[in-house]
């Protein structure tokens, strides 16, 4: 691939503004809703457009706002102020049990829009529901688990993550202008 834009080494860094981790190669905020995701407006190959979005791994004090992956005790903490709420990501072996945390959070006080979508995002980077929990409106069991340290090891590849340009199977041009704010699995 040849003018690939941006390219540095953004594992483990996160945006300033909203504490999303950055795509993997660009400093591009993964968070949609964020100035700094700056969603593209110009054409590129499909190799430049799965370049500058790779997707981050998950890794120990990600964040999604104020959600953060504790990725030792595989749970994700909300850090507001002095105190801080507890999803035990562990519990999640199905999409019932997935769903009962949402709503419990739901409840919340200070479970503003804002905190709800951050949590939905974690979620879908974590889990990758619709591949893994909820395909079809089926209810598929995993071992949370095991699964979620597969995927923090990297050793668990699901839709949800990074295609390698070895696999992508098509040689088109993609027009963003087209579609300006389509994750990258949707061109697969
Ligand atoms: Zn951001």
């Amino acid at each position: 691939m040849n003018n690939l834009p941006e390219t540095r080494s953004n594992v483990n860094s996160e945006c300033g503004l909203c504490h999303y981790a950055f795509y993997l190669n660009t400093g591009r905020c993964t968070n949609y809703f964020c100035p700094n995701h700056e969603a593209e407006q110009h054409t590129r190959t499909l190799g430049q457009f799965i370049h500058v979005y790779a997707k981050p791994p998950l890794f120990h004090d990600r964040r999604w706002g104020n959600w953060r992956l504790d990725a030792e005790r595989l749970c994700l903490v909300f850090e507001q102020d002095r105190w801080t709420y507890e999803v035990d990501i562990e519990r999640i072996n199905n999409s019932a049990q997935m769903l009962d945390w949402i709503y419990q959070v739901k409840q919340k006080g200070w479970a503003s829009p804002t905190v709800l979508c951050d949590l939905l995002n974690s979620l879908h980077d974590l889990f990758n529901p619709q591949a893994n929990l909820c395909s079809y409106g089926g209810d598929k069991k995993i071992n949370a688990t095991e699964f979620l340290k597969a995927k923090i090891a990297g050793t668990q590849v699901d839709d949800n993550d990074p295609v390698p340009i070895s696999k992508v199977r098509f040689g088109f041009d993609v027009d963003l202008e087209d579609s300006p704010d389509k994750p990258p699995e949707t061109l697969q």
